[in-house]
């Protein structure tokens, strides 16, 4: 298997209240973006290509090593994955997509995505249990229905698709899908997503909150 990181990290830091595009704000001193590559890396992927906002390949260039390709992003998650894609070698067995807001993802999580792939999986995601009563609401915020939990999981970064499967499932999705996750891609074509542990470390940075939790899991 050659297995090819994309890490999508072209989003701003809008929610973050950063000046900085978001993949480059730090954790223990080092950019977003350098966490996320350093786990695809250390789990097992071979090769990475990093979507960075436009104007800013410099900036990330200066931060990564030399080996990792920087390609420009696009307007939404789902068109700078499809930039990176167009980028991917004809080596590649195994596309892995993950999130560079995701700092701390445990190298094991990598590592059980890419022996789903190696086990025959087309893709597969890594999910957690949904621990709090989950409900749904109507426009004015009554709650109107309790999901059964036991079937619901929450879906983390990186995921993981056969090259082949996952680039046929990009050439089929229209100019300006705008899904938000990858899983959705090759649902929409048909294919079966399997499912492998996530990690609660594998949390999204979002919100100025999740930058002192990821902090204080550096230093724990
Ligand atoms: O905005 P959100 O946190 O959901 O973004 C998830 C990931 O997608 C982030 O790592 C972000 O950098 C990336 N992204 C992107 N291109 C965009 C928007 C978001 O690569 N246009």
């Amino acid at each position: 298997m050659h297995a090819v990181g994309i890490v999508a990290a072209a989003g701003s830091g809008l929610r973050l209240g950063a000046e900085l595009p978001k993949a480059l704000v730090p954790l223990a001193g080092r950019p977003l973006v350098c966490w996320a590559v350093d786990a695809l890396r250390a789990g097992g992927v071979d090769e990475v290509v990093v979507a960075v906002p436009r104007g800013e390949r410099e900036a990330f260039a200066a931060v990564l090593p030399d080996d990792v390709l920087l390609v420009d992003g696009g307007a939404s998650r789902t068109a700078s994955v499809r930039a990176c894609l167009a980028a991917v070698t004809g080596r590649a067995t195994a596309v892995l997509v993950h999130d560079a807001a995701r700092p701390l993802t445990p190298p094991a999580v990598v590592a059980r995505v890419l022996d789903a792939l190696a086990g025959g999986a087309l893709a597969v995601v890594p999910v957690l249990p949904v621990v709090d009563t989950t409900v749904r609401v109507d426009d004015d915020g009554t709650l109107t229905e309790a999901l059964p939990r036991g079937a619901l999981r929450r879906v983390q970064t990186p995921q993981g698709f056969d090259a082949a499967t996952f680039a046929s499932a990009y050439a089929a999705l229209g100019d300006d899908a705008d899904l938000t996750d990858d899983a959705a891609v090759v649902r929409a074509a048909g294919v079966p997503v399997a499912t492998v542990d996530g990690d609660e470390r594998s949390a999204k940075v979002t919100v100025a909150h999740d930058l002192v939790v990821a902090e204080l899991l550096v230093d724990a």
